[in-house]
C-alpha cells in the first residue's frame, strides 16, 4: 500500500498538502494501512503523530500523513490488532476507512480528536466546526480552562439554524 496506493492520492491544499480520493470511495472501504515510524516513547509528539496507546505512536509516511482535520469528517482511522508472525502481540495497525461516499477529487479528512492541551483553532468551515481541532469530550474543558474567547459568529451561517442530511 505504501507505492501507488489505488484509492487516494497526496495534492496541494492551501496551506500544505492533502489527501484526495483518486476515484469513487463507496463509505466502509478501506483505503489502506497507515505505514511509518512507530516511536516508544511517552513523550513523543508531533503534529502527525497517532497515539498507538501508551507509550507508542506512529509517526506517518505518505499518503496518509498529509489527512488534514475536520470537525465533520468523511474518514476516520481505526487499530486492528496485530502480532508478529511468532504470534507475540504487535504495535496495532492504524487502517483508514471512508465513514461516507466520497467523490472523485474530494479531499479526505479525519478528526484528529486532539487533546485540550494541543488544540488549536480550527479553520475546516464546516457546518458543524467545533472552532477548535480538539476531541468533542475535550471541548468543555478546553474552553472552559483557558478562557478562551469563542470567534465571534458572523452574521451569516454560524447563526442558522445546521441542517442535518
Ligand atoms: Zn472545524
Amino acid at each position: 500500500m505504501a507505492v501507488g496506493n489505488p484509492w487516494v492520492r497526496v495534492g496541494k491544499v492551501p496551506f500544505g498538502r492533502g489527501v484526495f480520493a483518486r476515484q469513487d470511495i463507496p463509505a466502509g472501504t478501506t483505503l489502506g494501512v497507515v505505514t511509518g515510524k512507530i516511536l516508544d516513547d511517552p513523550d513523543y509528539a508531533s503534529s502527525y503523530c497517532i497515539d498507538l496507546g501508551d507509550p507508542l505512536s506512529l509517526e506517518p509516511h505518505a499518503p496518509f500523513r498529509y489527512l488534514n482535520h475536520c470537525c465533520v469528517p468523511n474518514s476516520h482511522l481505526h487499530t486492528v490488532d496485530a502480532e508478529y508472525e511468532d504470534g507475540t502481540p504487535a504495535p496495532p495497525e492504524v487502517h483508514v476507512e471512508a465513514l461516507l461516499d466520497i467523490s472523485k477529487g474530494e479531499e479526505l479528512t479525519i478528526d484528529y480528536q486532539w487533546a485540550a492541551s494541543g488544540a488549536i483553532k480550527c479553520l475546516c468551515g464546516s457546518s458543524g466546526c467545533r472552532g477548535w481541532v480538539v476531541a468533542k469530550e475535550e471541548l468543555d474543558d478546553l474552553l472552559k480552562s483557558q478562557a478562551v474567547e469563542i470567534p465571534k459568529p458572523r452574521k451569516s451561517k454560524r447563526n442558522s439554524a445546521v441542517v442535518q442530511p
